[in-house]
């Protein structure tokens, strides 16, 4: 398997680094056979490049047969005419990275928030509010006067329905039940349309049950019982900000795993953000990452029916599980480790 692996920016360059040594240990140990290229993405390739995502690494990318995205500084890239642009956007755009799935789920070794819960948020990824990817020319966001800004939401049947199908074919294998998150009570006509094109998909998946909960009563449910939801699916901002919420009720924004995937490509991103508040001080949490890498292994598997790779992501689920309850992990989840030493303690697992 071809990987490409772009490190990014903040934690991001400490995260991929503990990484890369568990994907290199299980290719070993599986036979995988992993090919592994990197590049230079955010502020190290504006540097090298003058582009935070030059047009050579999404070439690079859409030839993968993986990509492993670390987190970028975001924020701080604001203009794509200067080569600031934002690569996990621009990957998800180019590749058609539709769904985005967040797993958020409990694990011994440290005090529950909400007792134990293993959920899914099955996130739209590319429309919605993100101006950056809702249009094909211009900006969704746009400043009329200096003192009015509009900001534009595109809601498609397609983009609602291919996600939604995403999300039941997940709880097919899991508890069976799907629950559509939406804000139809203000937003009929886009968030109308969103349950619209979910209730379609779930004619077709009978033996699931569907309910729909209103985005912000969400908050309030997840946190009161997590217990209840199974494969949650929404639009792209609720997306973003409830699969944080579940993240941290797990346990850490630092367990945060998420894969993004298409029909043709597939690329494993931590859902958190390059947390430069603790860059640089090997404290970052680097199992969001590692157990994202996991999600692309057991995805790369079941496309190509190769099943040592699904055993692989098997294998680093559990030595994750190991590490955890051993403590063998960084603060954030109660361990006494390093984010290199975490990674370490995973990929010595795996060689056992
Ligand atoms: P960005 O601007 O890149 O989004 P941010 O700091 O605004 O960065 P996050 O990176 O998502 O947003 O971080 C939110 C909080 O969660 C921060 O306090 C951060 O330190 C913490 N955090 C994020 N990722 C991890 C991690 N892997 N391990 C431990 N803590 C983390």
């Amino acid at each position: 398997m071809h990987l490409l692996v772009l490190p990014g920016d903040g934690i991001g360059t400490e995260i991929t680094a503990a990484t890369l040594a568990v994907l290199r240990t299980v290719s070993d140990r599986f036979d995988l056979h992993l090919n592994i290229e990197e590049a230079a993405i955010g502020h190290a390739g504006l540097r090298a490049h003058g582009s935070t995502i030059h047009a050579d690494i999404v070439e690079k990318a859409r030839r993968a047969e993986g990509v492993v995205l670390g987190p970028t500084s975001t924020f701080e890239f604001k203009d794509p005419a200067r080569g600031e642009i934002n690569p996990s956007m621009m990957l998800r755009k180019s590749l058609d990275l539709f769904a985005n799935i967040r797993p958020a789920r409990t694990y011994a070794g440290f005090p529950l928030r909400c007792g134990e819960f293993d959920l899914i948020v099955a996130r739209e990824n590319t429309e919605g509010f993100y101006a950056d990817r809702n249009m094909e020319a211009g900006s969704g966001e746009m400043m009329v006067t200096k003192d009015v800004a509009i900001s534009l939401r595109r809601i498609t049947r397609a983009c609602s329905e291919r996600i939604a199908r995403a999300a039941f074919e997940l709880t097919m294998s899991r508890r069976k039940r799907v629950t559509i998150v939406h804000k139809a009570n203000v937003l009929k006509v886009t968030d109308g349309l969103f349950i619209e094109s979910c209730q379609k998909v779930a004619r077709d998946f009978p033996a699931v049950a569907v309910d729909d909960v209103i985005v912000d009563a969400m908050m309030a449910h997840v946190v009161r019982n997590p217990q209840r939801f199974d494969v949650i699916v929404t639009t792209n901002m609720y997306g973003d900000i409830l699969s944080d919420l579940t993240a941290e009720l797990s346990g850490s924004l630092g367990l945060a795993a998420s894969l993004n995937a298409g029909t043709d490509h597939g690329m494993a991103q931590a859902a958190h953000g390059s947390a430069p508040d603790i860059a640089g001080k090997n404290v970052a949490n680097p199992l969001s990452l590692i157990l994202s890498v996991a999600m692309l292994l057991a995805w790369h598997g079941r496309r190509r029916k190769a099943n040592a790779f699904q055993v692989a992501a098997a294998a680093i689920e559990k030595a994750v599980e190991a590490a955890i309850s051993a403590k063998e992990s960084t603060g954030d989840i109660g361990g006494r480790l390093g984010t290199r030493e975490t990674g370490e303690a995973v990929a010595a697992r795996l060689r056992a």
